[in-house]
C-alpha cells in the first residue's frame, strides 16, 4: 500500500547555552542555541524524516510556526512521489506565490522550507538504507542537476555546464568513497575561541585542540582591537606556528573598520577573515579582500544561491562556508556547491550550533565523491557542544570527521532531549 504524509510535527527546542558563554561572539553574546524541529510523519509510524532550523533562541517559536506554515503543502501527499521528484517539490515549497512574499527565498519562509526539504532527504536515506551523503554521492549526473533550481543562475552556471562538472567527476568516486572511509573529512574547531572565554579558558582549550589532534582552531573577534591582540598572541603561544588560526567578526565592523582591524592582525597572520561585514555586502566583501592580505571566508548567513553567486562572481571571497539550515536545504546547497566548483573555490562549511555538525557533513562528503573531487584547502568547522542530543552524533577522530554510516542525515534528536528541552513548557525551561 502506498504512503501518505500525515503531519508536519514541529516543536520548539532550546538549550539554555548562554549560562555558560558557550558561542558568544562580537555580535551575539547571549545565545541559547536552539532547533525549529520538524518531524515529517506518514502513514506508516516506522516511517519519518527529521530536519530543524537552527536558531539562537528568541524567536525560534516564529520560525517553528512558519514551518508549520508548509503542511498544506505536503500533508495529504503521496509519499513516493513527493520522494521521487525533490528537485520538483522543492521548487513547489520555493515558489508557492503568497509564501514567497515573505521573501522572496529569503529568511523565516526559506529557512523554513530548508528544515522541511532536508527532513524529506533525511527519510528518503533512511528508505534507501544508506546516510544521506551517500545517497546524493551515488546519484547519477542526470538526476542531481535535476535536483536543482537554474532560476537566476544562468548568467553564472546553466544546467549543460553543471552537468559538465558532475560528469568530470564520475570517475573517481568509488575510490574517493573509499579514501573517505579510510581516512574521513578534516575538521577545524571554534570550541577554544569564543569571545566570553577567559584567557585561561583560551590557552588550556587551545592546546587541547592541538592535542586532539586539530591543525586549524578560530577565535571570535570585533569586541575591542587590544583584546584581539592579546588573544591572538595567547593562541599562538599555545598552538605553536604551524597550526592555523582562523578569526572570526560575526558582521561586526563597517567596510573601513573591517580594513583597519585586519591590517593589525596581520602580524598575528591569521588564516582567513570571517564575517568581517554584514553578510548581504558584496561590494564591501569584494573591497575588503582587495585591501587586506588576509583571506575572507563568508556564507553562513548568506541567504540564497543568488547572493553566492554574485559574492562569486564579484571575487569578494576565498572560501564558501555553506550552512545547512540557512538556505531551503539539501537542493539549494548543491546549487552552491556547483557554483563553488565552476569559480574554484574551496567550501568549508559553517557548523556548530545544534546539529548543524551533524548535517553539513553530509554535503561535504558529497561534495568530494561528486562535485569537486578535492579536499585541498577544505575543512569542515566543527564545535563540541550538544552533540549528546543526537541519535547518530557526528564523530571526530584525530580532526577528522569520521564518516557517518547509519541510514538518514543524522538529524535526528532523541526523544527524551525533545521532551526536556521544549520551550517553554519542558523541564529544563520550566524549572528556570
Ligand atoms: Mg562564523
Amino acid at each position: 500500500m502506498s504512503l501518505h504524509i500525515t503531519e508536519l510535527d514541529c516543536a520548539d527546542l532550546r538549550f539554555p547555552t548562554s549560562a555558560e558563554s558557550d558561542g558568544s561572539d562580537a555580535m551575539n553574546p547571549d545565545p541559547d542555541y536552539s532547533a525549529a524541529y520538524v518531524i515529517v510523519r506518514t502513514s506508516d509510524p516506522e516511517q519519518s524524516g527529521h530536519g530543524f532550523v537552527f536558531t539562537i533562541g528568541r524567536g525560534n517559536e516564529v520560525q517553528s510556526a512558519a514551518i508549520q506554515a508548509l503542511a498544506p503543502h505536503l500533508v495529504g501527499m503521496d509519499l513516493d512521489t513527493v520522494l521521487a521528484e525533490m528537485g520538483e517539490t522543492s521548487r513547489r515549497l520555493v515558489h508557492d506565490s503568497q509564501l514567497r512574499w515573505l521573501g522572496p527565498e529569503k529568511g523565516v519562509m526559506h529557512m523554513a522550507i530548508g528544515a522541511v526539504i532536508n527532513a524529506l532527504w533525511d527519510l528518503k536515506a533512511r528508505r534507501a538504507g544508506l546516510p544521506l551523503w551517500q545517497l546524493l554521492a551515488e546519484m547519477s549526473p542526470e538526476e542531481l542537476v535535476e535536483l536543482v533550481d537554474f532560476r537566476y543562475l544562468t548568467d553564472a552556471l546553466t544546467r549543460e555546464e553543471a552537468l559538465t562538472i558532475l560528469t568530470d567527476a564520475e570517475p573517481g568516486r568509488a575510490e574517493r568513497i573509499e579514501q573517505l572511509r579510510a581516512g574521513g573529512y578534516p575538521a577545524y574547531t571554534t570550541t577554544p575561541g569564543w569571545l566570553g572565554y577567559s584567557d585561561e579558558k583560551l590557552a588550556r582549550l587551545s592546546r587541547e585542540a592541538v592535542a586532539d589532534g586539530f591543525s586549524q582552531i578560530k577565535l571570535k573577534v570585533g569586541g575591542n582591537l587590544a583584546d584581539d591582540q592579546r588573544r591572538m598572541a595567547i593562541a599562538r603561544a599555545a598552538v605553536g606556528p604551524d597550526v592555523r588560526i582562523a578569526v572570526d567578526a560575526n558582521q561586526r565592523w563597517d567596510v573601513p573598520d573591517a580594513i583597519a582591524w585586519m591590517n593589525a592582525l596581520a602580524t598575528h597572520q591569521p588564516y582567513w577573515i570571517e564575517e568581517p561585514t554584514s553578510p548581504d555586502d558584496i561590494l564591501g566583501h569584494a573591497a575588503i579582500r582587495q585591501a587586506i592580505s588576509t583571506p575572507v571566508a563568508t556564507g553562513e548567513h548568506v541567504h540564497n544561491r543568488v547572493m553566492f553567486k554574485q559574492l562569486l562572481q564579484a571575487d569578494a571571497l576565498d572560501f564558501v562556508q555553506i550552512d545547512a539550515t540557512r538556505v531551503a536545504g539539501v537542493n539549494e546547497n548543491i546549487a552552491i556547491l556547483l557554483l563553488a566548483r565552476k569559480y574554484g573555490k574551496p567550501v568549508c562549511p559553517h557548523a556548530g550550533g545544534v546539529g548543524l555538525c551533524e548535517l553539513v557533513q553530509h554535503l561535504s562528503m558529497f561534495d568530494f565523491v561528486a562535485v569537486s573531487g578535492s579536499m585541498q584547502d577544505r575543512v569542515i568547522e566543527y564545535v563540541d557542544h550538544l552533540h549528546e542530543h543526537f541519535a547518530t552524533p557526528a564523530v571526530i577522530r584525530d580532526g577528522r570527521y569520521l564518516v557517518p554510516s547509519t541510514p538518514g542525515s543524522s538529524a535526528e534528536i532523541v526523544p527524551l532531549t525533545r521532551q526536556r528541552f521544549r520551550f517553554p513548557d519542558g523541564e529544563e525551561w520550566s524549572d528556570r
